[in-house]
């Protein structure tokens, strides 16, 4: 325990990020960190509970719950308190390969379920945990770590996202040898070609994969599996494979004016641009710009506020978010979204905070269809015009879309994006192998057991539970890793 009463004596503390309106004028990351002093105080607020909820990591109401690769919170929080840095370190490795990337991008249902948030504010637990990785790679603690024995046994993992490098770090400890084959000109998924590089700095994802390459696994870039080498080759050359190509089917939205030119999808907006920010600092210019122009971004979810804040880097004059749900409350609602779920309240994620500084307002429209697209006489796109909608659900769980007459309304645009959300993984290597599918179009494959219907094949990550978080991707990675070492030796010794 670290202080029986911390939680009482101590307030809960975050890093102060970078001032809103100056952090907009560059692409770097916008969180600060905090003193060991102030973390110490922090990790001294957890109560030790007993029954720590925080790090059980389960589904509740569609939401998570707690942590997905149960870290083991209250341990680390406790060794924070009493100064035992390194400590803190091997335990917080022990259930998470990459804390450097849930610990800045993670949305931290640990802290939604932590038992002091029942009667006051909940620990400070990303900070934290962001705090002991990043001490650790300071130290030089964080160094390549080769298996000492190899079993002759050969993996392939496609795709390097959090699922697929987690997979390969796990596969690789136990002593295989590990190819992951990715299809982009870089490794690392959406934590590269996806998360906008304010959240996570591509250099920490180059960090840890120059890591996994000295530990000896192999990274074979610019390779489609199912295209540049058939899924059937792959499935004949190894003696295991396991797919974490990710859910990365965009959907679309289908109304008149669709094809107006200046309406694209939210990845090619955002990919876009983080790439010819690596390539070239936005010097070549093979990026969809918002600079000077009205934005509208549909789409209310995460990747829709990545939209906002990528545009209003590029200098667009005005930018707004429509989202179909309603105003969130400020504070939980106790009977329908009780604790330890995930609390749906109002807040202002970092987008909305930039959008706030620049144009004086929250960005989000609430509760808002779109119904059609409108065009100029060169067939750009100049008007949105919709509807304000009333959001219930049925007994079944689906959701219903009552139209409120009298509320339709016009919006000018010169660029849309769509961000609506996506549709499950691609076809090419589940139509090549044969793989069944679930109900969602996902590959089929239990959880905990990630095998498909085709032999020696794992799948895991998005790929297997449709678009998530990279938490459950690294859940997914490691406990993938575990089944294949236990198809190809009989037994495993891997968490
Ligand atoms: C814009 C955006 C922002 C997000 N922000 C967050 C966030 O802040 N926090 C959070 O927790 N989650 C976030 N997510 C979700 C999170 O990124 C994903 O849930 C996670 O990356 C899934 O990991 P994965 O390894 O399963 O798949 P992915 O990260 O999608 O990686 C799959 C990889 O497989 C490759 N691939 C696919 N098919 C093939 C093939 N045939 N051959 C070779 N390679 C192939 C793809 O190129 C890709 O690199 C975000 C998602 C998006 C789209
Ligand atoms: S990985 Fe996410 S849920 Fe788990 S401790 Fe870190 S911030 Fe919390």
């Amino acid at each position: 325990m670290s202080t029986p009463t911390g939680f009482m004596e101590y307030k809960r503390e975050l890093p102060i990020d970078r001032d809103p309106a100056e952090r907009v004028r560059d692409w770097q990351e916008f969180h600060k960190h905090m003193s060991s002093e102030q973390l110490r105080t922090q990790g001294a607020r957890c109560m030790d509970c007993g029954t720590p909820f925080c790090h059980t990591g389960i589904e509740l109401t569609g939401g998570t719950s707690g942590c997905p690769v149960n870290n083991l919170i209250p341990e680390w929080n406790n060794l924070i308190y009493r100064g035992l840095w390194r400590e803190a370190l091997d335990r917080l490795h022990k259930t998470n390969n990459f804390p450097e990337f849930t610990g800045r991008v993670c949305p931290a249902p640990c802290e939604g379920s932590c038992t002091v948030g029942l009667i006051g504010d909940p620990v400070t637990i990303k900070t934290i945990e962001h705090s002991i990785i990043e001490k650790g790679f300071e130290e030089g603690w964080v160094v390549p770590q080769p298996p000492k024995v190899r079993t002759g046994k050969r993996v392939a993992v496609v795709g390097s996202g959090p699922a697929g490098l987690a997979c390969a770090a796990q596969l690789n400890k136990a002593g295989h040898k590990v190819t992951v084959f990715e299809r982009a000109d870089r490794i690392g998924g959406l934590l590269v070609y996806g998360i906008p590089t304010m959240k996570l700095e591509k250099h920490v994802v180059q960090r840890r994969v120059d890591i996994m390459e000295a530990e000896g696994v192999d990274f074979v870039t610019n390779t489609e599996i199912g295209k540049d080498v058939s899924a059937e080759q792959l499935v004949s050359d190894f003696d295991a494979v396991v797919l974490c190509g990710g859910a990365t089917k965009a959907r679309d939205v289908q109304m008149e004016g669709r094809e107006l030119k200046g309406i694209h999808p939210a990845m090619d907006y955002l990919n876009g641009t983080i790439k010819s920010y690596l390539d070239s600092n936005l010097e070549d210019g093979n990026y969809i710009s918002a600079k000077d122009k009205n934005v509208i971004v549909i789409g209310g979810g995460d990747t829709g506020s990545d939209c906002v804040a990528t545009a209003l880097r590029h200098g667009c004059k005005s930018v707004t978010q429509f989202g179909t749900h309603a105003k969130a409350p400020l504070e939980r609602d106790i009977v329908n979204n009780p604790w330890p779920q995930f609390p749906n309240v109002y807040t202002l994620d970092y987008a909305h905070e930039e959008a706030k500084a620049i144009f004086g307002t929250d960005p989000r429209a609430f509760s808002v269809l779109t119904k059609n697209f409108v065009g100029d006489e060169n067939g750009n796109i100049k008007e949105l015009h919709t509807i304000q909608i009333e959001r219930t659900v049925d007994e079944t769980g689906r959701k219903i879309y009552k139209e409120i007459p009298g509320t339709e309304q016009v919006w000018q645009a010169d660029l849309v994006l769509i961000a609506v959300g996506f549709e499950g993984p691609e076809r090419t290597l589940i139509d090549q192998l044969g793989l069944e599918q679930d109900r969602w179009s996902n590959v089929k494959a239990r959880y905990g057991k990630y095998v498909t219907n085709v032999d020696k094949v794992f799948a895991a990550g998005d790929m297997r539970r449709g678009q998530s978080l990279v938490v459950w991707a690294i859940n997914e990675g490691r406990e993938a890793a575990r089944e294949v070492d236990k198809y190809l030796m009989g037994s495993s010794v891997l968490p």
